[in-house]
């Protein structure tokens, strides 16, 4: 059921040298399903040297060829669907329905860059002088240095592969070792699609020493990173210390809040299905529930009554409707939080501890009369864990949701379009949904503000991120 891990290097599927290699486990049994390759220094050397020829090829590459490549990849993606996403079940955890949709989106982001590279237009700009062409051409910003996280396996890996690609650029991708499976299938698939050797190169390794090789060398140009505040700040200062663009995707502690004429009944479906989706693991999952006092007690009883009747059981079950934690020191970081906002007075209306049962299982988890001050409410809990709290008016609900240094996404739930536009312009977030779950899709940016990082992934920001700005100024003589 599980796949053969490999490194791919320079259009060579291999084994470890001497980077030795590490067990992958099943969060929802704890069995070993295999053991990861990592690349050691000399097998970084030759991803590098892979990822400049393969630059040289890819960037002269025409755009529209490109294009014909990465549809090719989308088809191989969409077919073997089911194969990535029962490979991903296996070492991420999450239930086999979500596995799919994750696949399937796969497809859809490689063709919205696959279309986007052929709209990397330039401009030409009016000149002072009759015989002078000013013109702006956008060109691939050189190879990158990628590495993705291990709660979204393959969406992670596949916005910035597809992007780079759809530019013009190679990539070397540290995916992630502790959920390696679909990003090894994803990549056969481009492997399989005939891509020129060295245009995309997979490697796993120790992650400190794969980023310390790979940022500082100068044939990388770019760096794309996406996972904690803090990896993405000692990341971020690397490459400013070498001159590297980068797009960070960091972490995010959302504010979902729900105004007094909302319509309950939606806004508790959409809270329940997006705070235990993968287990509460998603960066732009709601994490800070701020409840109009008129409505907190209604609003809380319908979350507890929906989210304490949650199947939770492995992925690979299609009864499941949430699986396991993917990694063992989640399921403690869930239980220190718990266990401080109870000492500092909140109330834990249902779950609140792990599953007696082999697997890292954390059951859903709502907590009311949270103080301000818990660590809950200011660290990203990153789990299944719902913390609601009261408010009484419009400028302190605001003033709460953007007291954190995180902004990556926020929710409102209201009936009034003026609270609607009024609180899209106050909350300082890169991306607001109200009324409904309206992100990450391929034609929208997805990205943060504040400690959240900068730059987007989808959208025609997506492929702004891997384009250079020349210029050049031509005198006919
Ligand atoms: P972590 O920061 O240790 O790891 C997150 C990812 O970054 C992992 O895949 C890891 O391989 C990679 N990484 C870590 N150190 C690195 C380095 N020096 N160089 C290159 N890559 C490196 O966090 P964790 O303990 O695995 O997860 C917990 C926290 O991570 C959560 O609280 C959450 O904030 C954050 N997280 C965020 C996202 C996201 O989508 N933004 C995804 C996963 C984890």
């Amino acid at each position: 059921m599980y796949t053969k891990l490999a490194l791919y290097i320079d259009g060579e599927w291999l084994a470890a040298a001497s980077g030795g290699t590490q067990p992958v486990i099943n969060p929802a049994d704890e069995s070993v399903l295999a053991e990861l390759p990592l690349a050691g220094a000399t097998q970084l050397d030759c991803a590098l040297a892979a990822a400049q020829r393969g630059f040289k090829v890819w960037k002269r590459t025409s755009a529209h060829e490109r294009y014909t490549a990465l549809r090719r990849v989308a088809s191989l993606v969409r077919e073997r669907h089911e194969r990535l996403a029962q490979v991903m079940t296996l070492d991420q955890g999450k239930p086999l329905s979500e596995a799919l949709m994750e696949a399937k989106a796969a497809a859809d982001h490689i063709e919205w860059y696959a279309e986007e590279g052929r709209r990397a237009y330039g401009r030409v700009i009016a000149p002072r002088q009759a015989s002078v062409r000013a013109s702006v051409l956008r060109e691939p910003v050189g190879p990158v240095a990628a590495f993705t996280p291990w709660n979204f396996p393959i969406n992670q890996a596949v916005r910035k592969i597809a992007g780079a690609l759809a530019a013009g650029c190679s990539i070397v991708i540290k995916a992630p070792e502790e959920t390696p499976g679909a990003c090894v299938e994803l990549v056969r698939c481009f492997a399989d699609a005939d891509l020129p050797k060295g245009v995309l190169n997979l490697v796993f390794g120790e992650p400190q020493k794969v980023s310390q090789h790979l940022i500082p060398s100068p044939i990388i140009r770019k760096v794309s990173f996406t996972g904690s505040v803090p990896v993405g700040k000692h990341l971020g200062a690397m490459a400013a210390q070498h001159m590297k663009r980068t797009t960070m995707e960091l972490g995010g502690h959302a504010p979902f809040i729900v105004f007094a004429d909302a319509d309950l009944d939606s806004a508790v479906a959409a809270a329940v299905a997006l705070k235990h989706r993968n287990a509460g693991q998603v960066c732009a999952a709601p994490s800070r529930f701020y409840l109009h006092e008129d409505i907190h007690d209604r609003f809380v009883d319908a979350f507890v009554k929906r989210s304490s009747t949650l199947t939770v059981g492995p992925g690979t079950d299609m009864a499941s409707q949430m699986g396991p934690l993917t990694k063992r020191p989640r399921v403690d970081a869930m239980q220190s939080f718990v266990d401080d906002a109870q000492q500092r007075g909140a109330r834990v209306l249902t779950g609140g501890a792990r599953l007696e049962r082999k697997g890292y299982f954390f059951a859903p988890t709502t907590l009311v009369d949270v103080p301000d001050d818990a660590r809950v409410a200011l660290e990203e809990p990153f789990g299944p864990i719902a913390p609601m709290f009261r408010f009484a008016a419009f400028d302190e609900v605001v003033e709460r949701a953007n007291s954190l240094p995180f902004g990556l996404s926020a929710f409102v739930f209201t009936r009034s379009l003026k609270t609607s536009i009024d609180i899209a312009a106050e909350l300082e977030s890169g991306m607001i949904s109200i009324n409904h779950f309206g992100l990450a899709l391929p034609e929208t940016p997805f990205g943060g503000v504040k400690d959240s990082g900068h730059g987007s992934e989808g959208g025609t920001e997506g492929l702004e991120a891997y384009l250079n700005t020349k210029f050049v100024s031509e005198l006919g003589v």
